[in-house]
């Protein structure tokens, strides 16, 4: 499979994103009373939902009240010739706020994984990312300012005099590894994390840093992490993982020696699994990864390229 064929959860450009619309506020203005508009309602990072966990999506015409007390409406973009806003109400009380929803309840959208389609999910997860943003940018890092949104709320621009910075959704990209050792029996290195129970293991990752490529960050984070020289790095697909700001990207590489030495600090444990043994795992009921994860499409791939 090509890395260009992988669509993992909550990605896939499922919306037009109709950028060029952003720039027109007259046009944006229009479509929020447009009865055709869906508005989706957010609280504090969460989706809000119907008794049935169905997703709550009002008519903008229906949205009012929701609109009028959102501390942020942000242009998501066109499903076809339904332009799709999101609201945050995360300034209300819960209870305020699934009630201006006609919700039962707020949740996590990762929460209801598995029930909502990859659209849903998508949008959903863009709509959480991108507010998130708006609450952390309320004033300039320059000059200290409030900021006020614009290009429909994909931009915020700076209120003070003489400052008028420009601040734009930022993105936190970090490498995801499967690592393979060298030569056979085929295995790959799987790891626990601090904190996480004993017996359950995921692939590598961490940030990449100021001044690094994203090749740099893999070397650097298996040597730190893992104290795994690594060499035959291959891209493998990449993940929109906006919890709150993250973009995933999934390498495989290969190890120059199967000597591992965990640094003790983010990893507690790593060792080298068969297939064989990881499949005796999923069979016992030890899943690999959340599935919504990359860590799982990594390991599943590297599962189906061998017997
Ligand atoms: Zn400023």
């Amino acid at each position: 499979m090509r890395a260009d064929d992988v669509v993992l959860a909550y990605g896939g450009g499922w919306l037009d994103r109709a950028g060029p619309l952003r720039a027109d506020p007259d046009r944006i203005t229009a479509l929020l009373t447009d009865p055709r508009t869906a508005v989706l309602p957010l609280w504090r990072d969460r989706c809000l939902v119907t008794t049935g966990e169905s997703l709550v999506r009002l008519a903008a015409d229906w949205a009012a009240a929701a609109l009028a007390a959102a501390d942020e409406t942000v242009f998501l973009g066109l499903d076809g010739d339904t332009a799709i806003f999101a609201v945050d109400l995360s300034g209300q009380p819960e209870t305020e706020a699934v009630r201006l929803a006609g919700a039962a309840t707020a949740v996590d959208v990762r929460a209801l994984v598995g029930r909502l389609g990859p659209a849903e999910a998508s949008v959903q997860a863009y709509a959480r990312g991108l507010l998130h943003w708006h609450r952390q940018q309320r004033y300039c890092g320059s000059c200290g300012a409030r900021t006020t949104p614009r290009d429909g709320g994909h931009v915020r621009s700076c209120a003070g005099a003489d400052c008028g910075r420009l601040l734009f959704p930022r993105i936190e990209p970090a490498v995801i590894v499967l690592v393979e050792a060298p030569g056979a029996p085929d295995r790959c290195l799987l790891a626990r994390h601090r904190g996480a129970p004993e017996g359950s293991y995921s692939t590598l990752a961490g940030f990449v840093e100021v001044g690094e490529s994203l090749e740099d960050a893999v070397r650097r984070e298996m040597a730190e992490e893992a104290g795994v020289t690594v060499t035959d790095l291959a891209y493998q697909g990449s993940q929109a993982w906006p919890f709150p700001a993250g973009l995933m990207v999934g390498f495989r590489a290969t190890a120059a020696t199967a000597e591992v030495r965990v640094d003790g600090e983010e990893l507690v444990e790593a060792r080298w699994f068969t297939r064989d043994e990881l499949r005796a795992r999923e069979a016992a009921g030890r899943p690999l990864g959340r599935p919504d994860s990359i860590d799982r499409h990594l390991l599943g791939s590297w599962l189906a390229a061998g017997a």
